[in-house]
């Protein structure tokens, strides 16, 4: 049975003080750190034994004799075997009675099982407990099905590699490190099936992730990864902003598009086909005249997440698109809490965020304002799920 909204809300309107901003040491961890300090919260990260000196040592937080904070943000570091451990019970009862919430990245979503999030997590989570399923393709529900409902443009699907009629993208998880991507790109079928074949003999992907893969449109134009919060704290009309845009890098996508034609042909067949693991991120703007349109896929994605997973989206949210030859975003994917580029908000904030709070705003600052808001109203029930 999932966790109702309602018990998560009871426990958080009784929730000891004071509060404790956590999140899982991977992803957007720092933003989310350095926002929870900006704001006046202890800053808390859940981090895997060996992969832990980022928020232990590197931007742990050193205070200075007058007990203010003089370097890092990462004020606490709760190390487990494995993420996992981290919902086991006494875990979890060491952060009721810590005062901690729980701010989801995709570390957390990623690494805690999604049935263990929605069944058994008793803490309560900054955001959607429920729409965090919806990132899952392989589920008969997910984002894809929830931006058709909400009217928001995605990639054309094709119903089998014969239909594939123009360039396309196959999405699968890649073979062995099933968090990554073995995705491919194909312009017909007999491309598909040469290429699939040539992956699957590589060990890149296995027969049965094809044969239940995603394949659609691939939309030629710059990625644009648009980092929306919603708030329900104001009225509805009020509730939607976009605080930055961020690009990713992608390897070998990235170091491929950085060689010249003639390079790219001298490589082995082998090296020629991209993968698309992310290992970094820039910041973008949009052109002016396209923004109407990326908050109009904003709010349709709030309406229809309010309408199917009530109570909704809450706080942050990425719509991830592609931006076509006349300017119009493509939505190919979607995260439904901190998008995994935020940390190029860190504290400078972003131009957007900046401009509506008239100093620096970070996704991360963002939910811990939003935190505080809640509390100093007697509202932190209605920000958690
Ligand atoms: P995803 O796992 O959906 O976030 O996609 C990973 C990467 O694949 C993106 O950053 C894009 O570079 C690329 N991509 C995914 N879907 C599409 C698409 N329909 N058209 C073009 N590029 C895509």
């Amino acid at each position: 049975m999932p966790i109702s909204t309602s018990e998560i809300r009871a426990l958080a309107a009784s929730y000891p003080r004071p509060l404790v901003v956590g999140t899982v040491g991977s992803h957007a961890a720092l933003d989310i750190a350095d926002g929870a300090v900006t704001e006046g919260f202890q800053s808390l990260v859940f981090a895997e034994k060996g992969r832990d000196a980022t928020y232990r040592q590197y931007f742990r937080t050193i205070l200075g004799l007058d007990g203010k904070r003089r370097r890092g943000c990462v004020d606490e570091v709760w190390t487990y075997g494995t993420f996992a451990e981290l919902a086991e019970p006494n875990s979890q009862e060491r952060m009721r009675a810590g005062g901690v919430l729980m701010v989801p990245n995709r570390a957390f979503s990623s690494y805690v099982p999604l049935a263990t999030i929605e069944e058994r997590f008793r803490v309560p989570i900054v955001g959607s407990r429920t729409l965090l399923r919806i990132e899952e393709r392989s589920e008969r529900e997910n984002y894809y099905t929830l931006l058709a409902k909400a009217g928001v443009p995605t990639p054309k699907p094709f119903s089998s590699p014969d239909a594939i009629d123009r360039l396309a993208i196959v999405k699968m998880p890649h073979a062995s490190r099933r968090l990554e991507r073995g995705f491919f790109t194909a312009a017909s079928p007999t491309e598909f099936r040469t290429k699939s074949e040539a992956l699957i003999a590589r060990g890149t992907i296995l027969p049965d992730d094809l044969t239940a893969a995603r394949i659609e449109e691939y939309v030629l134009g710059p990625v644009f990864n648009f980092n929306f919060f919603f708030s329900p704290l104001v009225s509805r009309a009020d509730g939607l902003e976009l605080l930055g845009v961020d690009e990713r890098r992608e390897s070998n996508l990235d170091g491929l598009v950085r060689l010249p034609a003639a390079q790219q042909l001298e490589l082995p067949a082998s090296e020629r086909i991209p993968e698309y693991r992310v290992v970094g991120h820039g910041t973008l703007t949009v052109r002016e005249s396209i923004l109407e349109e990326v908050f109009r896929l904003g709010e349709r994605f709030v309406d229809a997440t309010q309408e199917r997973y009530p109570p909704g989206i809450l706080g942050p949210f990425c719509l991830q698109t592609c931006l076509d030859k006349d300017g119009h975003p493509t939505v190919f994917d979607v995260a439904a809490r901190i998008g995994g580029g935020t940390n190029v908000h860190l504290g400078l904030g972003h131009p957007y965020g900046n401009a509506l709070y008239r100093g620096p705003m970070s996704t991360g600052r963002r939910i811990a304002l939003e935190i505080r808001r809640a509390s100093e109203d007697g509202r932190l029930a209605e920000v958690v799920s």
